[in-house]
């Protein structure tokens, strides 16, 4: 009998261009793979219905993919640090093998587990950052420090070469019979449904989950959308992004891959334009490696603002004011829109992520870690990096050296929704009303009522000045 393998799954939900899980089908034959359903990030309050129904069709479709090599994925529903070791030692596993993650609970979870067991004579595979393209210590500053802004981290991060995909896990021998018995007097369970984990999801997935789904989006993207992606990226009723945050996010796409689509697609450019397009494509995939070693590095980050301004900032934090931007009842047709579109599907586009996430902090003035947390609750890619990483720079309260930016919402609508289809598209009681009164700001002619749609809750200019006062204050 070969030694047993246990591959832990954690955000990295799929069979091909996995590096730990190469490393453990290289080392053994016998891989078998487990997902923990972690009751420490399951309970927490910001835990988004859409976001863990995508999940479990992502595990789906693993368990399928484990089956067809001749194995098995298998599930359970406990700490990680006692369920990990107890199924382990309990299959007489040689070793634990998994993918390292940036973020603080799971680097504090993943170094009590590892002396679990060494403490039970079961190996592990050293550090592995297989969801990044260079490890948090690969990219230093020329004095060996971290990058802090994004610009030079990118000249730097891009500078250097990517490793190819690794190979897809395509055979394996998986449990006997009585192992599988073993297993689950261990804890392993059938896989849940969202709802029956207490996520009820009644809308529609936006995006297929799963790791077949992922690679042919990738694959149309980098076949058509990526050449036009720099001029069409910032206007959300178009669709010109990739959408494969929630991939990403998940792991059901290797980054590794991704980037290959991306080389490859430049290789095939026939033009300026193409090629500048396929460069700002990469530059984003470097913004979220970029908020990954940030968050790695200054764990302090996701409980509140790195900027000394911004550390006890008298937000105003009007519940009243709150509770309208969440529901897209700000009586801003932009912010609303992209609110009501988060709220329906799970997903916002970037640009008005930014559009939203600054009306909140400098035209409502409230603590940005209420927004965060917001999204989170709601969104499908929702991810603590980049997630926090947008929260603190459209706050001003993070790593960029831009001291503070203030988005006006009509002349963002103005330029990237100018004939206002998106607003039509999720604000329906305005599909009547004249573009010009939807994105200049312009107060709208007929009585509000009649169209059903709340008047401004603030004025703009008002809480901009209102805001930089604050600033000013905070920094003397
Ligand atoms: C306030 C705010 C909150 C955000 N919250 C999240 C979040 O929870 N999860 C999340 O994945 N992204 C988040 N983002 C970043 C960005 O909005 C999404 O990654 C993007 O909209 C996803 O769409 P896409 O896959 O079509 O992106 P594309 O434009 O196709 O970009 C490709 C990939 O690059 C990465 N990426 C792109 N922009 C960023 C960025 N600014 N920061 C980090 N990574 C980026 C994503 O992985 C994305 O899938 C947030 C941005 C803001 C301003």
């Amino acid at each position: 009998m070969a030694d047993l393998i246990l591959f832990w799954h954690r955000r990295d939900l799929r069979v091909s261009d996995n590096t730990g899980l190469a490393a453990a089908r290289e080392r053994s034959p016998q891989v078998v793979g487990v997902f923990c359903l972690d009751p420490n990030i399951l309970e927490k309050d910001d835990v988004a219905a859409v976001r863990v129904t995508y999940m479990i069709g992502c595990l789906r479709e693993l368990q399928k993919q484990y089956i067809k090599i001749g194995s098995q994925l298998l599930i359970i529903k406990n700490d990680p640090v006692q369920g990990i070791p107890r199924l382990a030692e309990a299959l007489q596993a040689q070793a634990v093998f998994w993918n390292w993650d940036v973020e603080p609970y799971s680097q504090q979870r993943d170094r009590q587990l590892l002396t679990i067991l060494n403490s039970k004579g079961i190996e592990f595979l050293e550090p592995n950052w297989d969801q990044l393209l260079h490890t948090p210590d690969e990219i230093r500053t020329g004095s060996k420090g971290i990058y802090t802004v994004y610009t030079p981290f990118w000249k730097n991060w891009s500078s250097r070469a990517k490793a190819a995909p690794a190979p897809t896990l395509t055979n394996a021998t998986g449990l006997t019979e009585e192992q599988e018995r073993t297993a689950i007097s261990a804890g392993a369970i059938p896989l849940p449904t969202a709802s029956e984990l207490g996520f009820p999801w009644d809308g529609e997935l936006i995006l297929e989950p799963g790791e077949t789904a992922a690679q042919s989006r990738l694959q149309e993207f980098c076949d058509y959308a990526i050449n036009a992606y720099q001029e069409q990226r910032n206007f959300p009723a178009l669709p010109g992004t990739s959408q494969l945050s929630p991939a990403l996010k998940f792991g059901v796409i290797g980054i590794r891959t991704v980037w290959q689509a991306t080389e490859a697609a430049l290789e095939n450019s026939r033009s300026d334009e193409t090629t500048a397009s396929i460069h700002t494509y990469q530059q984003e995939l470097a913004w979220r490696e970029f908020y990954q070693q940030v968050m790695y590095h200054f764990p302090e980050l996701a409980t509140g603002a790195y900027r000394e301004p911004f550390k006890n900032f008298p937000w105003r934090n009007q519940e009243q004011h709150f509770q309208a931007w969440c529901a897209g009842n700000t009586g801003y047709p932009i912010v609303d829109a992209a609110m009501r579109q988060l709220n329906e599907t799970g997903w916002m586009h970037n640009r008005c992520r930014m559009i939203v996430a600054s009306f909140l902090t400098k035209d409502l003035i409230i603590n940005p870690q209420w927004g965060e947390k917001y999204f989170m609750q709601k969104l499908i890619d929702g991810d603590l990096s980049a997630n926090n990483g947008g929260w603190q720079w459209s706050a001003s309260s993070g790593m960029d050296p831009k001291p503070l930016r203030i988005f006006n919402p009509a002349s963002q609508a103005q330029k990237f929704d100018a004939e206002a289809e998106y607003i039509r598209q999720w604000v329906p009681e305005l599909r009547s009303v004249d573009t010009e009164y939807l994105v200049t700001g312009k107060i709208l002619p007929c009585d509000r009522h009649a169209v059903a749609y709340p008047a401004p809750i603030v004025d703009h200019n008002q809480q901009q000045k209102l805001f930089k006062e604050l600033y000013q204050k905070q920094k003397q």
